[in-house]
């Protein structure tokens, strides 16, 4: 995992070596076919000769330069027609004297015309995907996968308006902060009953934006402590520059899913403290998730944690019946 620009310079490196790759290879099989047919070697200095000679005439001497330039021009036509000749006899394909990129288009730059060649786009989701945690929620949860139906439209106990008009409203605010995520920061607290879909939505969200090459992070609650537990007590020095607690402040979504699940101890309550106080500082958006009431999650964390969270967090309450089960009877 590592911020957008970082990743930008490793695809970057790669391309400067693939494009170092396919020219060396070219010229490892240009020597090869020299060694095959001398020949062809003999013709190749000739040729860029006459070359030389053509741009010297072209400035030394105007005058008569038509009638030697028609000379030379014939010199070099004849020995192209011998080098095709030749490869024709050798079997040589003429692709085997050109650079074989990977992308013709870009020629293994990663731009055409100073933009980014979509190989380069495709690359940077790639890469994103990668470190993105996600690989075993990716596929299903996107947002043309989500359905309003199996929720409720009868009014539900002590909550205004019905579950389906509720998830309505979440699903819009959900959709904006995707299509808004580069323009501005925003962070959302998804929290309320299990089963109804927060992390369906985390994945769908994760999984816009990395189509487009933002790097997301993804880990549950458990997980994300549990290695920020085994770095504190393993190396201790790397933890703030370098390590993985550096990298949850840099990537440019952080998802906490299942947030209250995990092992609970003073050191969990600093570490979520340090990373969403920073992050926010930082201007960079964080999504949680968790199945805890607002009132048990200002119980169980700090009231440090709780203000950040219902200050500057876009909070979404998920109410209603667990849909799991509908949807497993639908899928069947
Ligand atoms: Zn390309």
């Amino acid at each position: 995992m590592a911020d957008r620009l970082e990743v930008y310079r490793r695809l970057l490196r790669r391309y400067d070596l693939r494009r170092t790759q396919a020219k060396r290879e070219a010229e490892e099989r240009r020597q090869a076919l020299y060694q095959q047919v001398p020949r062809l070697e003999e013709i190749d200095r000739q040729l860029q000769l006459l070359g030389v000679e053509m741009a010297k005439q072209a400035i030394l001497s105007p005058q008569e330069m038509e009638q030697t330039l028609a000379m030379l021009r014939q010199t070099q036509q004849q020995l192209k027609l011998e080098k095709e000749a030749l490869c024709q006899q050798h079997q040589i394909a003429p692709e085997a004297w050109q650079v074989q990129y990977r992308c013709p288009k870009c020629e293994d730059t990663g731009f055409v015309e100073g933009r980014p060649c979509s190989c380069f786009s495709q690359a940077l989701v790639e890469e994103a995907y990668a470190a993105s945690n996600l690989s075993h929620l990716l596929g299903e949860d996107t947002f043309d996968q989500f359905s309003l139906a199996y929720y409720s439209t009868q009014p539900f106990a002590g909550e205004h308006g019905s579950p389906r008009e509720n998830m309505e409203r979440i699903l819009s605010v959900c959709l904006r902060f995707t299509k808004r995520f580069t323009k501005e920061t925003e962070h959302l607290l998804l929290y309320g009953s299990p089963g109804l879909g927060k992390t369906f939505l985390c994945s769908a969200i994760a999984q816009e934006l990395l189509q487009r090459g933002i790097p997301v992070f993804y880990a549950t609650a458990p997980a994300l402590f549990l290695q920020l537990e085994k770095e504190q007590f393993h190396e201790e020095e790397e933890t703030e520059a370098n390590g993985f607690f550096a990298d949850l402040l840099s990537v440019d979504l952080l998802i906490i899913d299942d947030l209250g699940t995990e092992f609970f101890t003073s050191f969990t309550a600093s570490r979520l403290f340090a990373l969403i106080n920073t992050r926010l500082l930082e201007e960079k958006s964080t999504i949680i998730s968790t199945n805890l009431s607002l009132a048990d999650l200002a119980e169980r964390y700090t009231d440090r944690v709780a203000s950040r969270l219902m200050g500057s967090f876009t909070a979404l309450k998920f109410f209603g019946d667990d849909i799991r089960l509908l949807k497993k009877f639908a899928k069947q």
